[in-house]
């Protein structure tokens, strides 16, 4: 099986589970119930919770999307900063990353 196409798979099934977490906080998001003024109510923190759960797969969504776009554009692998291919392991490890790890260690130092 060619490398593009074991990518994809993997991509669309983590786009498939993050799709099914997204409903499942969705539906407990919508079940909210009548919670009293009460601070620090656990129903509101557990609330709370889930909304922030549902922001983080909705961001990773959209990360999932993006690297199937850029499989489709041929351009998925390669490192958006130098344009060189990124290190096929880290890929597997990070399959979401756009930099090579030359270039996510300068980005991260160069900050400070
Ligand atoms: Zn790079």
């Amino acid at each position: 099986m060619d490398r593009t196409q074991a990518f994809r798979e993997r991509l669309e099934r983590d786009l498939q589970e993050t799709q099914a977490r997204i409903a499942q906080l969705r539906e407990r998001l919508e079940a909210k119930g009548d919670y009293g003024p009460g601070r620090g109510d656990p129903a509101i923190f557990q609330w709370e919770l889930n909304l922030a759960m549902l922001q983080q797969a909705e961001e990773q969504a959209r990360q999932v999307r993006e690297a199937l776009g850029r499989l489709e554009a041929g351009t998925y692998g390669i490192c958006q900063k130098c344009g060189q291919p990124i290190d096929e392991e880290r890929l597997e490890l990070l399959p979401l990353t756009t930099y090579c790890i030359r270039c996510a260690q300068s980005t991260r130092s160069g900050r400070g």
